[in-house]
């Protein structure tokens, strides 16, 4: 007798009928219909489609918890309609309370526009407002916000982030990169205890037991909205102390699998760095595991923190910062190598993602090659020359479908003009790196993008060169899936346990309604209808 049978699903992509049952939350047997043992249990698919669960290799749990209940900005791209999503969002707050929004496009109030304190202040000014924007590498405050914070006369912050400032002498409400957003993040209501892990640090007062108790609850919503998405195991892609504190806590009741990182920035000092190294050799326990550095080289394109190979197009002397040295770089990564972790860094510039293998082929010259799966996070750009050093390295693309401008939504400016014309036909190349065999795992850094994988899908089918002369980076269904599923478990060295429908898997599993193969169509072609993690029923919809 096994523990659990799906009856009447359908197999991908051939639409046969499938049974599976589950037994201790493995996969025991599947096969044709007719032929399914008996179960303590059983459930009826009712036709729909059986796949495994999705692994989301890039996402910010904390951050995403957060944002379920901030104003999402997404969608808006004029003054008139920020206006009214400010205003209407106002007032379902108390009065004064700290106005927070997040996923704001560089040109919400329209083509050519950027944001500043005084567009916010002309909706809103009696209460502090705070906007990230749709890629969290900048914020906007107004001017409540920056006089709380006491920057509207500015202030210095470590390299790499910025307090912009105005020819008057007086902040524009444009904050750059962590460091900077953190000065009046720590304000809003979660302390800061969300987002200082994306810069290496620790919450700035230690938390109280009510807000331990608020941030678990925010971690395991977050948690259940992925669930809800078909999402059964995911790679958080910022970690601290005291998120792995948390998560700890919350082992045994975490929903689905996830791994937790720690991220290593250079000015940390020693006892830090040992400690967080410490942190991230500890055990899996239940459905949460370390093993994993995050570190980030450098920003992003739209606030020129990219690092790039031969300057920007507008200013040609300019490289953007790198935020890690590279002898720092090769150090941090030989020493996490030889600990025998994995490591993931953000590199959005083509001269990060240079920087990124560089350090990495240190690490394998000094400690020699080793099964690593050493990742490279995002990759919006790359040269040509380096693109075959990610295969001869052995390292893992973990990338974005709804990253590209033009995608999910985004406009293409100003990022593709900043970025500029020559490093279009390998920007975001998704299929050129799937062609070389290097292992490629998908995800959508959420909240920075919306999280569901079958919207995900839908931009990595319909992705449009933003030229007529540039490669066509589509890749096809079944590639999709697999950078969802199959190469998202291998890139949490856990192929042998999840990502395939077989025999011996564990059983993270969902059911789709309606039809994946016209996902190219409209990302409503299909949805999750139930989700189970180790053959437990974590979602059904
Ligand atoms: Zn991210």
């Amino acid at each position: 007798m096994t523990d659990l049978l799906i009856q009447n699903a359908r197999r991908f992509p051939e639409g046969t009928p499938l049974a599976l049952a589950v037994t201790d939350g493995r996969i025991c047997w599947l096969g044709a219909p007719a032929d399914a043992p008996p179960a303590a249990r059983t459930i009826d698919a009712q036709g729909a489609t059986l796949l495994p669960g999705f692994t989301e290799s890039h996402l910010h749990i904390f951050l995403g918890g957060t944002a379920l209940s901030q104003l999402n900005l997404a969608p808006v791209t004029s003054a008139a309609a920020f206006a009214t999503a400010l205003r209407d969002f106002a007032q379902t707050l108390p009065p004064g309370d700290f106005l927070c929004a997040y996923a704001a496009n560089y040109e919400l109030l329209g083509p050519g526009t950027r944001p500043d304190r005084h567009a916010i202040d002309a909706v809103i000014a009696d209460r502090p407002v705070f906007i990230t924007s749709t890629d969290y590498h900048a914020a906007w405050a107004n001017t409540a916000a920056l006089r709380l914070a006491n920057l509207l006369h500015g202030a210095t912050t470590p390299p790499g982030s910025e307090v912009v400032m105005a020819p008057d002498g007086t902040a524009t409400g444009e904050l750059r990169e962590g460091a900077a957003m953190e000065l009046v993040r720590r304000l809003t209501p979660t302390g800061g205890r969300d987002s200082t892990a994306m810069i290496g640090q620790e919450p700035p007062l230690p938390p109280t037991a009510d807000q331990r108790a608020h941030d678990k609850q925010t971690i395991l919503r977050a948690l259940d909205y992925c669930a809800r998405h078909g999402i059964t195991s995911a790679v958080n892609m910022d970690g601290n102390l005291y998120q792995a504190s948390l998560f700890t806590e919350l082992a045994d009741d975490l929903p689905i699998r996830v791994k937790l990182p720690m991220n290593l920035t250079e000015d940390q000092d020693a006892a830090r760095q040992n400690a967080l190294i410490a942190q991230a050799q500890t055990p899996a326990k239940g459905n949460l595991s370390f093993g994993m550095i995050k570190m980030f080289m450098d920003g992003v394109y739209d606030t020129w923190t990219a690092h790039v190979v031969g300057g920007y197009p507008d200013q040609p002397e300019n490289n953007g910062p790198r935020l890690i040295s590279p002898e720092g770089f090769a150090l941090l990564a030989t020493r996490a190598d030889a600990a025998g972790l994995q490591i993931a860094v953000h590199a959005v510039g083509d001269g990060a993602v240079r920087a990124v293998l560089d350090g990495y082929e240190a690490a394998q010259q000094t400690n020699g090659p080793r099964d690593s799966r050493h990742r490279i996070e995002h990759i919006d750009t790359i040269t040509p020359a380096d693109l075959p050093r990610l295969r001869a390295l052995g390292v893992m693309a973990s990338m974005q479908p709804v990253h590209p401008p033009g995608s999910a939504g985004l406009p293409l400016e100003p990022t593709t003009t900043i970025m500029g014309r020559t490093r279009w036909p390998t920007a975001f190349p998704w299929r050129m790196i799937a062609d070389q065999g290097t292992p490629l795992a998908f995800g959508t850094d959420w909240p920075v993008s919306p999280l569901d994988p079958l919207h995900c899908l839908h931009c990595a089918l319909t992705r449009q060169p933003w030229a007529p002369d540039m490669p066509d980076q589509r890749l096809t269904l079944a590639e999709a899936l697999a950078a969802y599923t199959a190469a998202g478990a291998y890139g949490m060295f856990a192929e042998t346990d999840r990502g395939t429908l077989a025999v011996g898997q564990q059983a993270d599993l969902i059911l789709l309604t309606g039809d994946l193969n016209r996902l190219a169509e409209t990302p409503n072609a299909a949805r999750v209808t139930l989700t189970l993690c180790a053959g437990q029923q974590v979602w059904r919809g």
